[in-house]
């Protein structure tokens, strides 16, 4: 049974990148029949942060990717936040120590510091492994007695893995293939802290067993941990899941990877939901608040780094699930493109009925002075052109507020001596006029053929006085809409 987990650290806000690994988490959980499951890792108090851990759920559910097993939802394998797994974690604590593989060490901070200094002093770098660790203050060390007293003492310690010698690992990768790693490399890494609680690698580890999970797809910055973990599973008599490490996702321009202040910098969201900084208040932007819809976002974030087959380009969660493959994530980083965000809300506008984006409007801030039948009429109009839904209202103004000024170029190229006779004769044949758009087209036609005028004499200065600069959709749809009382106040206003 394919199981997949995503398992965020609350440590701060969801980004781009880790909107990514959880997209792809549950789409190949999807795609294989699967379950999909989120586990909060929050076993480093230091580094916790208040919110996050509700800020990424919210940001999820935003997006659609729904979990099957969550802290909020519950399932088979609860609790799903780590700091309520304690007890299962001092189980496996207590086998490790049985074995090989792990020693309990005493070193304090300050021993540790000391030896570093040392080693940094002689131009060496001090690492806890198996040529320092016989010098340290660990089980390895001591003498029984010497351990025991200490204990005894309540001395704190740590468990550590102790990192087989010289050995070759041979590790795999469903997107990166075969690599190898000599253990010499490698540290002693901490697996049990003073505290009692496991670090990261050990209760990721445990639980990822425990949680039955069979593939692991996660960013690239941890692929440097892949010996360990491999390790630890054998440790453990363990079978170990397959494993997947996405690439980065790359800056807009230049090298490496984005961050957010690119997006403070230029200008676009990294988060799926606005983050306000708890130390400085700085409100950074995100893809919901700034006007994106959910399913375009998802969809840009899915093929950064993935192609489906026949390189479509818009597909729905469902569509990507039933297409997702591991062998088809490019091995390079994938560059962010902001135009490319903005193409696909565009894309999925034009999707979007305009009864649902009636109601993300009226949702909105905005100040929307007319009736639903009206804005839906003005949506229709407007949405071919909008990237966010915002832009039907602000490209769109004219049809909630009379233009109080005409653009100045638009006016010395639409405008001459005779257009307020004109446009008074032809306000004057629309006050018997039945107001929708066919009637309206002939009239103003019929209108300037009898005059003698081209067609153009008469629609910009119409134009300019009904929206205030020569754009917008066809004038006779921009009449209908306002109506009779509206468009002859404007003529009016203009001509006089
Ligand atoms: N808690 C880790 C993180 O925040 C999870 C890494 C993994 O998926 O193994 O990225």
């Amino acid at each position: 049974k394919v199981r997949v987990r995503f398992a965020p650290s609350p440590t701060g806000p969801l980004h781009l990148g880790g909107v990514r690994t959880a997209l792809y988490d549950y789409l190949f959980a999807k795609n294989q029949g699967g379950e999909f499951v989120l586990r909060i890792e929050d076993t480093d108090t230091a580094r916790y942060v208040e919110g996050a851990e509700e800020y990424i759920e919210e940001a999820l559910e935003w997006c659609g990717i729904i979990a099957d097993e969550s802290p909020k939802k519950g399932g088979k394998f609860a609790p799903y936040r780590q700091s309520e797994r304690r007890d299962i974690y001092d189980r496996y604590t207590e086998q490790i120590l049985k074995t090989d593989y792990a020693y309990i060490a005493f070193d304090t901070a300050e021993e540790l510091d000391a030896i570093r200094a040392e080693y940094e002093a002689r131009g060496d770098v001090f690492s806890y492994d198996n040529k320092t660790r016989n010098r340290l203050r660990n089980s390895l060390a001591l003498s029984e007695e010497e351990v025991q007293k200490l204990l005894d003492e309540k001395t704190p310690y740590v468990v550590r893995f102790k990192m087989p010698v010289d050995r070759t690992l041979n590790l795999e990768d469903i997107i990166r293939g075969k690599s190898s790693v000599n253990t010499n490399t490698l540290d002693d890494k901490v697996l049990v802290k003073n505290d009692g609680m496991p670090t990261y690698h050990f209760a990721n580890i445990i639980d990822d067993h425990e949680m039955e999970i069979s593939h692991v797809i996660r960013g690239e910055e941890w692929l440097p941990s892949l010996g360990l973990h491999t390790l630890l599973y054998e440790a453990m008599g363990w079978k170990a899941p397959q494993f997947a490490h996405l690439s980065l996702i790359l800056k807009p321009e230049g090298k490496g990877k984005l961050s957010k202040r690119d997006g403070d910098k230029f200008g676009f969201p990294v988060f799926p939901l606005n983050f306000t900084d708890p130390v400085t208040g700085n409100v950074s932007k995100g893809y919901r608040e700034s006007g994106y819809l959910p399913e375009a976002f998802i969809n840009m974030v899915a093929l950064l780094g993935w192609s489906p087959a026949d390189d479509k380009e818009i597909l729905s969660l469902d569509e990507m699930a039933k297409e997702f493959d591991l062998n088809k994530v490019h091995k390079a980083g994938a560059r962010f493109s902001k135009e490319k965000a903005e193409w696909f809300n565009h894309q999925y506008i034009q999707k979007t009925s305009d009864e649902d984006l009636l109601n993300i409007l009226k949702n909105s801030y905005l100040n929307l002075t007319l009736s639903d039948e009206k804005l839906l009429k003005v949506i229709h109009l407007m949405k071919e052109r909008a990237t966010f839904p915002k832009d039907i209202y602000e490209n769109g103004k004219f049809f909630f507020e009379a233009p109080t000024s005409y653009d100045e170029k638009a006016s010395k190229k639409a405008w001459n001596d005779e257009t307020s006779a004109i446009l008074g004769e032809l306000s004057t044949n629309l006050e018997g006029a039945d107001f929708n758009t066919e009637n309206l087209k002939q009239i103003v036609h019929d209108f300037a053929e009898n005059k003698g005028l081209g067609m153009g004499k008469v629609m910009m200065p119409l134009r300019l006085a009904l929206v205030g600069e020569l754009k917008g959709p066809d004038v006779p749809d921009i009449m209908e809409l306002l109506g009779k009382e509206e468009t002859i106040s404007r003529i009016s206003n203009a001509i006089n």
